[in-house]
């Protein structure tokens, strides 16, 4: 019996495939996960139990730096927010509540404005400016997004229509012949029921997710109005404001209010902050 460790790079029904130094295992999860109520993630680094040269069993799941139900992914290092300029129009409130929760889960976002030849997205980045942030249209270089992908562990989240499969494929162009290949490897066919998969990629790993919109971590509370600051990094400079416990929605003396009154914050955040913080203090009292 060998021990080894290796990363879950994708699972179908209870059988995962664990990604080592010696090769790509066909794993199953012992019992013992189920008991505990721990299901193994896209993106887990495990330990596993070789049993021959193509299957082993998952003994153990690695401390996570962060996990989401929705899309299910385990360590992820950067997000890429895809938004419209236009055809859809875009969701500001979405793309920022998707930002504060990758930022209080750790994960880097990278906003990426895309249908840039539709409408100028300038006043757009502008207001994303603390942020990597791009403007991509059809024919516009996508080098610059691809070098961001090295070493690290990367998903894409967009609304269906902003162009999500369009830029991965323009981005890693082998990605289409790599999901056919691991497909096969695995017994299944191309065009099968879309899950999370993670494919190597420029250097590092991207996760090929249907398009969602939300992101669910497993941790429920990761967004409380209490931390909602934190999700907002315009704020760093301003939070130690004079006010005990502020809350930073309105009240005179408030530095980020200030700040954003000056235009060193962007009013649109602001705006995006204050409703999503009547939401959590709502949702709160309810409780
Ligand atoms: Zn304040």
């Amino acid at each position: 019996m060998s021990v080894i460790e290796g990363r879950i790079h994708s699972g179908v029904g209870g059988s995962y495939a664990v990604e080592t130094g010696e090769g790509t295992f066909s794993c199953r999860a012992r019992g013992l996960f189920r008991k505990q109520g721990i299901t193994p993630l896209v993106g887990d680094l495990v330990r596993m139990e070789r049993i021959d040269e193509e299957e082993g069993y998952i003994q153990e799941i690695l401390p996570r730096k962060n996990a989401l139900a929705r899309p299910p992914l385990a360590n992820l290092d950067q997000l890429f927010l895809l938004c419209s300029t236009a055809q859809p129009r875009p969701n500001l409130r979405l793309l920022d509540t998707l930002i504060a929760v990758a930022e209080l889960s750790d994960i880097e976002p990278v906003v990426v404005f895309t249908k840039c030849d539709l409408a100028g997205g300038e006043d757009l980045a502008r207001i994303y400016r603390a942020f990597p942030c791009f403007m991509v249209s059809m024919d516009s270089d996508v080098d610059i997004i691809r070098a961001l992908f090295e070493g690290k562990t990367s998903a894409f989240c967009g609304n269906t229509g902003v162009g999500k499969s369009t830029l991965l494929n323009r981005i890693v162009p082998e990605l289409r012949l790599s999901t056919g290949e691991i497909s096969a490897k695995l017994g299944r066919g191309r065009h099968t029921t879309r899950h999370v998969e993670l494919y190597p990629a420029a250097g590092g790993w991207v996760a090929d997710t249907p398009g969602f919109s939300a992101l669910e971590p497993l941790e429920q509370q990761v967004l409380a109005k209490e931390n909602l600051a934190q999700g907002f990094r315009e704020f760093e400079p301003y939070r130690g404001c004079r006010f005990l416990d502020c809350a930073h929605v309105k009240d005179s003396g408030c530095a980020v209010v200030k700040a954003m009154k000056a235009g060193e914050i962007p009013r649109s955040r602001h705006e995006s902050y204050c409703a999503l913080h009547e939401t959590l203090k709502n949702k709160k009292d309810w409780e």
